[in-house]
């Protein structure tokens, strides 16, 4: 039954610009002040204060458009979208409504089927966030006003979007490009990327059905359940017979499902006009060139540099490059080591494994990419076995010192004296006579056996490969 339609989504996505300071004010954006403590006339809306915009917010929503392939727009306009609620003290929120910042650009990414695809940015527009009521301290609302005026840009989709799945690719590399661009901190659970989903359903070959808004999603996950839950709920409706209500729907994420909040507005309700107390943004080519000087390099390039660069699997580049800070972690490393592959292993498997386990960033993380670097070199150059560099990574854990220090404290250093060794394979031998018969007798697996034993022995510090060989010369001999 599915087969026959498809869906069609256009995704709006807020992102928290991080500037010092809000949008038109000299307020600070900081997170977790206490109440309506980052305020002032102009955010809290106050007759005859004045709003001047803000220089970094600017920039970075000129980067953005850059990043995303956009045409900046040389002059654009903010306008007042006109609403009433208890948190949006002026009665309007300054936005940019026919003229935005930046307009068509586009963003490729992986479908299903491991294509790419281009979905179209229709534009991006800046604009101020509003305050917070808050709900749950007693019976009363409470009014936060620190949040409003806080800078935001909107960046708007085409209907190119095919499916939920796509619509989370789309975000990742969103998040991706915002990070790297350093000027938005991409956590959708605290609410800095904000995703509201248009979704619509129709015949193949059928002009677009009228489409539903959902919102409410705090998390990449949840966008993608939405989704595919209103895909789900407007083919039952056409199936029925009946006609899909164009409105706007909440997402509860604890029952799984989406329920219809209000009729959707339309943009006339909003009574958009020129803000009579902002001048137009102008950017100049001298000013764009300067911005576009400041653009660091995307997920994408560095992605394929570290393919070419460091001979690395398209795999671990992917994996890698995956956040801002995990690549630059990986460069760090490499900066004490040329052993890339390595240097990538410990990063994806060992170093991964902590960072999530403790659930936090990599910048977090307590091992410095040098000790990491050195550690590698040790194995490589057969200080210590790969065995005991696993050891060394638990006592790294513990306190990040040299490890050349905690190689000589506890007397990790390989033992690659061949007379010591064999001396040690020796009294193995002795002390194994069954098991040696047994393996002269033609029951190879026996000769593991005997390694271990000799590994236990010398608590993991002998080289592998000379026990082998010595192991070897003897049990023929
Ligand atoms: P509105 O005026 O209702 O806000 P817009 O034209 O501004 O509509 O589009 C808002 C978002 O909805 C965009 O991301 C756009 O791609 C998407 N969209 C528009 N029409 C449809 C449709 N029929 N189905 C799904 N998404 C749509
Ligand atoms: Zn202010
Ligand atoms: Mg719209």
């Amino acid at each position: 039954m599915k087969e026959k339609y498809e869906a069609v989504i256009g995704l709006e996505v807020h992102a928290q610009l991080i500037t010092n300071t809000k949008l038109f004010c000299a307020c600070s954006i900081k997170f977790g002040s206490p109440p309506n403590s980052n305020v002032c006339p102009v955010c809290l809306g106050h007759p005859g204060a004045l709003p001047v915009t803000n220089k970094q917010a600017i920039e970075y929503a000129v980067l953005m458009g850059l990043a995303v392939n956009c045409v900046v727009n040389e002059q654009s306009i903010f306008a007042r979208k006109n609403y009433f609620y208890p948190d949006l003290p002026k009665g309007y929120q300054i936005s940019q409504f026919e003229k935005p910042i930046c307009e068509n650009g586009h963003i490729e990414v992986k479908t299903a089927e491991g294509s790419d695809k281009i979905i179209r940015i229709k534009r991006i527009h800046l604009e101020e966030d509003a305050g917070k009521s808050i709900h749950d301290q007693g019976s009363d609302t409470l009014v936060d006003l620190n949040r409003c005026g806080t800078p935001l840009i909107e960046i708007v989709t085409e209907p190119d979007i095919s499916s939920a799945k796509e619509a989370y690719e789309y975000l990742i590399n969103l998040k991706q490009i915002v990070t790297y661009l350093g000027i938005c901190d991409g956590n959708m659970e605290e609410g800095s990327l904000r995703c509201d989903a248009n979704v619509s359903v129709r015949k193949y070959g059928d002009k677009l059905g009228t489409k539903t808004e959902v919102k409410n999603m705090n998390s990449f996950r949840n966008v993608e359940r939405a989704i595919d839950f209103e895909i789900k709920r407007q083919i039952e409706i056409l199936e029925e017979g009946g006609t899909i209500t164009q409105e706007t729907l909440l997402w509860n994420a604890d029952l799984n499902e989406a329920f219809p909040m209000r009729s959707k507005e339309e943009s006339h309700d909003y009574r958009y006009f020129p803000d009579p107390d902002l001048m137009p943004i102008v950017i100049d080519e001298k000013w764009k060139t300067k911005i576009t000087s400041k653009m660091p390099e995307l997920p994408k390039v560095r992605r394929e540099r570290f393919i070419k660069q460091f001979n690395l699997p398209e795999y671990d580049a992917e994996i890698l490059t995956s956040t801002k800070d995990m690549a630059d972690y990986y460069e760090a490393v490499l900066e004490f080591t040329d052993d890339y592959k390595s240097a990538s292993n410990w990063v994806m498997g060992d170093i991964s494994k902590v960072i999530n386990e403790n659930k936090i960033s990599i910048k977090d993380f307590s091992i410095s990419p040098k000790n990491i670097g050195k550690l590698i070199e040790l194995i490589n150059n057969n200080t210590i076995s790969g065995k005991i560099g696993k050891e060394l990574f638990e006592e790294l854990l513990k306190s990040n010192i040299d490890p050349e220090i905690i190689i000589k404290e506890k007397n990790l250093v390989q033992i690659t004296d061949s007379s010591e060794l064999e001396n040690v394979i020796d009294k193995i031998l002795s002390s194994n006579s069954i098991q040696v018969e047994e393996y002269r007798n033609g029951k190879e697996k026996v000769f593991g056996f005997l390694v271990g034993q000799v590994m236990r022995e010398t608590k993991g510090k002998a080289n592998p490969q000379l026990v082998n060989e010595i192991l070897t010369k003897k049990l023929k001999g």
